[in-house]
């Protein structure tokens, strides 16, 4: 349990002001509760919400704009002949998703396009879809997509 304190209002003894203390403090089954100072009344802990595992419907979404915004800046007014060369999308630990892209011309293998006129962008998409990308070549950052995108990254 953590230290806490907190105004609120009290259906005991301040039921119209968000006036009466309350601490942190523990039921009899042992569920963090907030009591409050002045009449004892007790009100239940509100839970922090466990974040499910996974991706978030908005981080998928935000996949689906970044490779979209990646292959329409990248292609030069030639969308045929330019495709993704890698796409790498990982679920971190902390709930962000990490997401690796290549872009180039078709069948640059081999040639010196595929070594300095690939597009190489990595992005991170918070749990709420938010867009950051760290910019290779000054090694800041830049929010939102519109940013990443127009960055250039070498
Ligand atoms: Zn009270």
């Amino acid at each position: 349990m953590k230290y806490g304190r907190k105004l609120a209002k009290c259906p005991g003894c301040l039921p119209d002001v968000k006036g009466a203390y309350f601490d942190k403090s523990w039921d009899a089954d042992g569920n963090d509760v907030w009591k409050c100072y002045n009449c004892g009344h007790v009100l239940p802990c509100r839970k922090s919400p466990v974040r499910k595992a996974g991706r978030t419907a908005a981080q998928s979404k935000a996949i689906e704009r970044i490779k979209r915004a990646v292959a329409e800046n990248n292609t030069y007014g030639d969308p045929e002949n330019y495709e993704f060369k890698k796409i790498e999308v990982k679920d971190l630990d902390w709930g962000h998703v990490s997401m690796v892209t290549e872009f180039g011309r078709k069948g640059d293998e081999g040639t010196m396009a595929a070594l300095i006129c690939r597009d190489y962008r990595h992005f991170f998409i918070g749990p709420k879809g938010g867009i950051s990308m760290v910019s290779a070549k000054d090694g800041k950052k830049r929010v939102g997509l519109w940013e990443s995108i127009h960055c250039i990254t070498r």
